[in-house]
């Protein structure tokens, strides 16, 4: 068994050592030897660790050693959660098995999945038994998995090579909350969730997601077993996804199906689950026709309060949210809404009751657990709603909002305006050791912010949380250059679009290619793109752009594989693409990536702000659009070889007193602000063309 020293982890990495011997391409990096330290004295003396790993610093493999060494000597669980299911897979599919092999360490590892990544086998015998009756397409799929699904070992949908059309029915089998007879299914004991769930409890290593994470404090630990070394991958995301995880929403969808399945009526029949008790269980019909009759209600009531909700309010977008302030409270529809609520409440109550008194009725029998798995789920729907229309509603602490999709009222959400403080209390108080990494924590080489919004500037000043930051080791100097576009036009103004639009047939014609263009509205992308697609066809370049010529998958494949390509995204390309070499050599940011005001995140932190008395924009807006900037600045340079531009077409840069906040939190320090006319010269040159 190995030794765990902290002196012993550079041997490891060292040239000649046992990872560079056994994994192919392996470079001895300073960076990485000095971060793995950090986290093994973090594990160690029982700190926090919040670091930053520039790109190319190998941060996997960097807390991969030590929590192995950690689990195997200490005899402790340690959990790493990424953001992403690609990190999650490339890490137990790749990193894990490659360092266990090479260090010769011996332990056990399992990836952590939500239940809707297994088959359940009740739904799955319901529907072999013909309980339920199948389109077409559900058929095919059906006859496709039958196979798979007696063989299976795991019952995880991984397994299963269909393609995307085919598996949009995977929902007829996946295991899910409502369905769920828990202890009371025939199938408890051969359930492959329940097995995942048990095999945890095994494991060293646990690999899971931010979402399963953060779902488990939701639901007091029960679904991932006890551990106290965590280490937070991705760790520039865990704010915003605390924030929508550790939220409380009352959805119209949601509960609507929710009731649909127990029972409808539609112009014939009386449909649902109620209805096929009142057929197996006649004796029952009476208080099954009561039961109806209030779910008939409760329907009728939640159609009423979301229809309150869609007139409430109109916008020229389709989809936005509303953050309910104090001013709606005073209005009308509010009143109604608010009595209309009330009434549902009060149904629900009622119809609560009678399920459970239905349950009572159904002791020992098959239908016992179905029943009252509808009327948890039920309750959990009626205490959330209360959460939202009258616990939070008067709180400072909270913020509520409405969703709308296709401009209707889709979901209520109530959620907190100090993360840090909720995650202090549901998840910091119970670990020994965390470690938080990612390639962008740090502003101007601070942690402050970062800090102080995840809530450990406290436990800062304790000295129980450190600090790292190790700085990436390509030679930025030489490999990369920034111009800034300072002729532009305001980015605010209706010539912007077009503006860009001319200036990105420049660079196009200077880089031939391998461009990234990132937009931070969805209306400026189909402008821009609208206007130079049939000039991209004309010079035979491959234009790609985002929810237009195909998914985002599909797209970075095609970018990759066609080296002179111009790709053009939102959000998602912003970060997390990593592509080396040729086939990106310019990235060119069209706007400084602020988030939009109206964002609930976004009123939520200023909220935060107005509390502590301090500047939103200073404390919030600033730093949170230059970490994404430099996320998105940092798709450029992914390796040593690599080398190229970035060109903003936002004279903010250059112009605003805050320009240089984004600038000095970024790696590359060659800057250079030219006019439209002097960028495609200055590219030519740096690319040496
Ligand atoms: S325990 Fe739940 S998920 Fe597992 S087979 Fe039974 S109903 Fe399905």
């Amino acid at each position: 068994m190995p030794e765990y020293q902290i002196d012993k982890i550079a041997d490891y990495f060292k040239p000649g050592g046992s990872v560079a011997k056994a994994v192919p391409g392996f470079v001895y990096r300073t960076e990485q030897v000095s971060l793995a330290e950090n986290i093994a004295a973090a594990f160690t003396n029982r700190e926090f660790l919040v670091a930053e790993a520039g790109t190319g610093v190998g941060k996997t493999f960097a807390y991969l050693l030590p929590a192995f060494l950690w689990a195997v000597r200490e005899k402790e669980r340690v959990v790493i959660s990424t953001r992403t299911k690609a990190l999650q897979q490339q890490i137990i599919g790749r990193d894990i098995p490659e360092l266990l092999e090479a260090t010769g360490v011996e332990l056990k590892f399992m990836e952590a999945k939500g239940r809707e990544n297994y088959l359940c086998w009740n739904k799955y015998i319901a529907i072999l038994a013909g309980k339920q009756s199948l389109n077409e397409s559900q058929q095919l799929f059906i006859s496709k998995i039958l196979n798979w699904a007696e063989n299976t070992r795991t019952g995880d949908r991984k397994e299963l090579s269909l393609d995307a059309e085919l598996m949009k029915n995977w929902s007829l089998l996946a295991a899910d909350r409502r369905g769920c007879r828990r202890d009371l299914c025939s199938y408890h004991d051969k359930c492959f969730r329940l097995k995942m769930m048990r095999n945890l409890h095994k494991a060293d290593i646990i690999v899971v997601n931010h979402a399963l994470l953060l779902s488990d404090l939701q639901v007091n630990n029960t679904l991932l077993p006890e551990y106290r070394y965590l280490i937070v991958d991705e760790a520039h995301h865990f704010d915003r996804e605390s924030f929508d995880k550790l939220s409380c929403s009352f959805s119209y969808l949601e509960n609507g199906d929710l009731l649909k399945a127990l029972y409808y009526k539609d112009k014939k029949y009386s449909r649902g689950y109620l209805q096929h008790l009142k057929n197996r269980y006649p004796n029952l019909t009476e208080p099954l026709n009561t039961a109806g009759q209030l779910v008939s209600r409760a329907m009728q009531l939640l159609d009423d309060v979301f229809s309150i909700l869609s007139s409430s309010h109109r916008s020229k977008d389709s989809n936005y949210s509303l953050v309910i302030e104090e001013r709606h409270l005073e209005q009308k529809w509010f009143a109604r809404l608010f009595d209309t609520y009330l009434e549902w409440q009060t149904t629900m109550r009622v119809l609560l009751d009678k399920l459970r008194n239905i349950e009572k009725e159904l002791a020992g029998q098959e239908e016992e657990g179905e029943i009252s798995s509808f009327a948890s789920i039920l309750q959990e729907t009626a205490e959330n709603a209360y959460v939202i229309m009258e616990e939070n509603l008067n709180r400072e602490d909270s913020i509520n909002w409405i969703d709308y999709r296709n401009g209707a009222a889709s979901a209520l959400t109530s959620s907190y305006i100090m993360i840090g403080k909720i995650l202090q209390e549901r998840l910091y108080h119970r670990l020994d050791s965390m470690i938080m990494v990612s390639a962008t924590l740090a502003i101007e080489d601070s942690f402050d912010y970062y800090l102080d919004k995840m809530g450990l500037i406290d436990y800062h000043s304790d000295e129980r949380v450190k600090t790292l930051l190790q700085k990436s080791p390509f030679d930025y100097e030489k490999q990369a250059i920034l111009y800034t576009v300072t002729s532009m036009p305001p980015p605010n103004s209706q010539e912007h679009s077009q503006a860009a639009a001319r200036v990105l047939l420049n660079i196009i014609d200077a880089a031939g290619g391998g461009i990234l263009v990132l937009f931070t509205a969805r209306k400026q992308l189909q402008e821009v793109s609208d206007a130079i697609r049939p000039l991209c066809q004309e010079r035979d370049i491959r234009l790609l752009v985002q929810d237009q010529d195909g998914a985002s998958g599909l797209l970075l494949e095609e970018f990759i594989a066609g080296k002179d390509s111009v790709l053009m995204g939102l959000e998602t390309f912003w970060e997390g693409i990593d592509v080396k070499g040729e086939a990106l050599r310019c990235v060119v940011i069209v706007k400084l990536p602020f988030r939009s005001p109206s964002d609930p995140f976004c009123i939520a932190a200023e909220k935060h702000c107005r509390f502590q008395r301090r500047n939103s924009f200073q404390h919030f807006m600033l730093p949170d659009g230059a970490m994404r900037f430099k996320q998105g600045t940092g798709r450029l340079i992914r390796s040593e070889a690599d080398s190229g531009v970035v060109v903003v077409l936002d004279h903010r840069l250059e112009k605003s007193s805050y320009g240089r906040t984004f600038k000095n939190s970024i790696p590359i320090n060659r800057t250079l602000s030219l006019s439209e006319e002097e960028l495609a010269g200055e590219i030519r040159k740096f690319m040496g063309s």
